[in-house]
């Protein structure tokens, strides 16, 4: 056995400690289990009212130094909006191109890097989300340190469920970066679930609905015997508390204008402004009135009124009402009806708002779970997750994770991750394909595994041939294609056809057989390689389905032509052919360039226009196929 070297304050059991991180757009937490009880760890010192959560902002010099993270961040971001960085976890793992569109939300610079990826200007110098992100978490390692007094190492961190590849490895990158250990990434909905405890229920299905400052989440989960599987997500990626306080501020503003018409309010004073909505809106959760004072005097406004909670109320409707239909659809895409959900979730600073609490009541008809800090609820979570891995919670199942992602390949040879690395496991994802050529009556399912896009520079582990499928227009076939690992890391890889059921299925061992030099060699891969694979995929992605849509299309213009078109003359009036040919050339020529943007929108202009025409067919063939006929002639 090696020999232990104790440190000076640092006991054998201290290298242990494993903390769990709420890494989130607006507020981070850091919390750890006492006891067999999770508890968030406060920042000292710190007299402010929210002294657990660290807001996610960051104050940098013109010179590349950390000015202030976090609260103090937060508050110079009125005096220095440019030097200010916030709501970074948008960024991560995106490329320019994915984010170029949100860069007029943001009051800092994004800008592109050689590679295609996003970085943020402030000064001449230019930062990765990664790097801003370890800012945050060190802070939080910092508090986590300061309140054990010796060194925190290991963590683990929270991501939304609906965190790709990329997304989740920037999180893990930039917690090592902070000088973390991530022994985990767990999924934020997963680790509410968590705090609650609702792992030990047997089997049930959770909505864990999260209205933070400003995203949504909504997420439907199936708990089987201490495993999760996600239903669903749903949500919008721009709606959230901060909506409020801009509506509240703009009334605030109205209002001091009717009184004083020069007023024209800098940034500086809009951010006042909103800080009061914000504190009022915070305030009227427990409170049924407040009193709200600005006063400007360099501007001549000196503003008192009294809002009552009905009035914000009117104020705050019509953003609360917007997540109402993201939880319809996670429902109806969970498969499940409403009365099916055992448990509802609150996570999120702005579902401590009664009128959010009522709208979720109503819309999952259930009283949802609150008897937890929504805001904490998921650091808690993590830190449960975190307890396990330490080894110190003998009671849970402990539950390994997948080190490797795995997928099939599907046209042009890219890979379609099923199950993301990092997955804990037991598992079991299910994703959809369709067919890409007319008839195809098999599939063949070619299983890989590893973080590249392309499969030919990902590891090789099974192929099989689905069989059988009926003969149907490219598009109309749909196979369902499950992965599930058991506890051991075995992989059962399971293909069905939606249409006729049948199926097929093979088993894997998938970690098997690689190293722990491998497993590092391939990951290292996949960073060096990350932004060169985006746009390539893109590019190939966007291709191969663009000519699936002209083959397609061209197809049924030579049927047009020859009136072989199994839809009625009524219901080919609408349908304005030289529109569907203009469209049909300009695709082509887009898919003979190498701008993927331009292929998509050229695609959509196609697909507008033979939109009314693609349903009839499809319609038509389907029908027939499943009464056994063959559409041979269609
Ligand atoms: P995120 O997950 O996006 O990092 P949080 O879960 O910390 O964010 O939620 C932050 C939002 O919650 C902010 O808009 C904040 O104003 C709001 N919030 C915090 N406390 C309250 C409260 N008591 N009442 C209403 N809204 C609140
Ligand atoms: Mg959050």
């Amino acid at each position: 056995m090696p020999l232990e070297i104790q440190l000076p304050g640092q006991t054998a059991q201290s290298t242990g400690r494993v903390v769990g991180i709420d890494l989130g757009t607006t507020n981070s937490l850091v919390a750890f289990v006492e006891n067999g009880i999770a508890k968030i760890i406060e920042g000292r010192g710190d007299e402010r009212s929210s002294s657990k959560l660290v807001p996610s902002v960051v104050t940098l010099d013109d010179y590349g130094s950390v000015v202030a993270v976090g609260n103090k961040a937060k508050e110079r971001s009125t005096q220095d909006a440019q030097h200010t960085v916030y709501s970074v976890k948008r960024l991560m793992g995106k490329s320019y191109q994915d984010v170029k569109k949100e860069a007029g939300l943001l009051t800092y610079r994004l800008v592109p890097a050689d590679e295609g990826l996003v970085r943020v200007q402030i000064g001449k110098k230019l930062y990765t989300p990664i790097e801003l992100s370890s800012y945050v978490l060190v802070e939080l390692k910092k508090r986590a340190e300061a309140f054990f007094n010796e060194p925190v190492t290991r963590a683990v961190i929270t991501v939304p469920a609906y965190f790709n590849d990329a997304q989740r490895h920037a999180t893990k990158d930039a917690g090592r970066l902070a000088g973390l250990d991530v022994l985990r990434i767990i999924s934020e909905p997963t680790a509410a679930a968590l705090a609650y405890g609702l792992d030990k229920t047997k089997e049930g299905i959770v909505a864990v609905y999260d209205l933070g400052g400003g995203t949504f989440d909504i997420s439907i989960l199936k708990i089987t015997n201490g495993i999760f599987e996600v239903l669903s997500t749903n949500g919008d990626t721009y709606l959230g508390g901060d909506d409020i306080d801009r509506r509240l501020m703009e009334l605030f503003i109205t209002q001091i204008k009717y009184m004083t018409p020069t007023f024209d309010p800098t940034p500086e004073q809009m951010q006042k402004i909103r800080q009061i909505a914000e504190k009022a809106k915070i305030d009227l959760s427990t409170q049924s009135r407040v009193m709200i004072e600005i006063d400007l005097p360099e501007a001549g406004v000196s503003y008192r009124r009294n809002l009552t909670l009905q009035e914000f109320e009117r104020v705050a409707k019509t953003v609360i009402e917007r997540t109402r239909k993201p939880c319809e659809d996670a429902i109806r895409d969970a498969k499940i009806d409403v009365i099916d959900i055992d448990e509802v979730v609150l996570v999120g600073g702005a579902t401590r708002m009664p009128m959010v609490k009522a709208l979720v009541h109503e819309i999952f008809q259930r009283k949802p779970h609150d008897e937890l800090n929504p805001d904490e609820t998921v650091a808690l979570g993590a830190a449960i997750q975190a307890n396990i891995l330490a080894g110190e919670t003998k009671d849970i199942l402990l539950l390994d994770v997948t080190p490797l992602s795995l997928g099939i390949e599907t046209m042009g040879g890219m890979m379609s991750t099923i199950i993301p690395r990092n997955s804990t496991i037991p598992t079991k994802v299910t994703e959809t394909y369709t067919t890409f050529v007319d008839n195809q009556t098999g599939v063949e399912v070619n299983v890989f595994q590893g973080e590249r896009d392309f499969v030919k520079d990902n590891r090789h582990l099974a192929s099989f041939t689905l069989k059988g499928i009926p003969p149907l227009p490219a598009g109309a076939a749909k196979v369902e294609v499950t992965f599930l690992i058991d506890a051991d890391g075995i992989l059962q890889v399971k293909a069905r056809e939606t249409h006729t059921g049948i199926e097929q299925q093979v088993e894997v061992k998938p970690s098997y057989g690689l190293s722990e030099e491998e497993i590092d060699r391939m990951l290292k891969e996949s960073i060096e390689n990350a932004s060169t694979d985006i746009a390539g995929r893109r590019l190939v992605e966007a291709k191969t389905e663009a000519q699936r849509i002209l083959a397609a299309t061209e197809k049924v213009l030579g049927q047009l032509r020859r009136g072989q078109l199994p839809v009625t003359a009524a219901k080919l009036k609408g349908i304005n052919v030289a529109d569907v040919i203009d469209a049909l050339y300009a695709l082509r020529r887009a898919v003979n360039g190498d701008d993927p943007a331009e292929i998509a929108k050229q695609q959509s202009l196609l697909e507008r226009a033979t939109e009314p025409l693609a349903r009839e067919i499809m319609n038509a063939a389907v029908a027939e196929a499943l009464e056994g006929k063959t559409v041979e002639q269609v």
